[in-house]
């Protein structure tokens, strides 16, 4: 989830942070604390932050959406921009779009590099899948 700590998990990309973004805190259901998707955890500030910062647990800790670790994706998704959140899970990559921003990951430069994606995975018997308000479509 958001607020992740700096040194400390996977290794970041140098100069990204989250800022004002908490989509990882509002996108993804949670079984942990029975958080639905697409409404904002409990916790979160408005604003930004989490008032249970010090004691949030280890799902939240241990998270940081690929924007934030991988340097080969570009800053075109920064989820801030893109209203996009990505996350991979060996060679699975799950794609949570705003339903607010609808069908924005069809536009370009987003849909050209999910195809992509999806093709340098298949091998390894990896997909794409984007949930977005509208429809649920996998790329194999
Ligand atoms: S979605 Fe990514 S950039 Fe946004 S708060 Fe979560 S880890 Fe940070
Ligand atoms: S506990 Fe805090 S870090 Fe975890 S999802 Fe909720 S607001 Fe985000």
């Amino acid at each position: 989830m958001a607020f992740p700590e700096e040194g400390q998990g996977p290794v970041l990309v140098p100069g990204r942070d989250c800022g004002s973004c908490s989509l990882c805190c509002i996108l993804p259901d949670i079984a942990e604390f029975d958080k639905p998707a697409n409404q904002p955890c409990r916790h979160c500030l408005p604003g930004g932050g989490c008032d249970a910062y010090d004691v949030r647990p280890s799902t939240c800790r241990e998270f940081y959406c690929l924007w934030r670790t991988d340097p080969t994706l570009g800053d075109d998704w920064e989820p801030r921009l893109s209203r996009m959140m990505l996350y991979a899970q060996g060679p699975q990559l799950t794609v949570l779009v705003e339903p607010e921003a609808g069908a924005i990951w069809l536009e370009a430069p987003y849909l050209g590099w999910l195809e992509a994606r999806a093709r340098a995975v298949k091998p390894e018997g990896g997909y794409v899948v984007v949930y977005s308000a509208e429809s649920l479509v996998v790329f194999k």
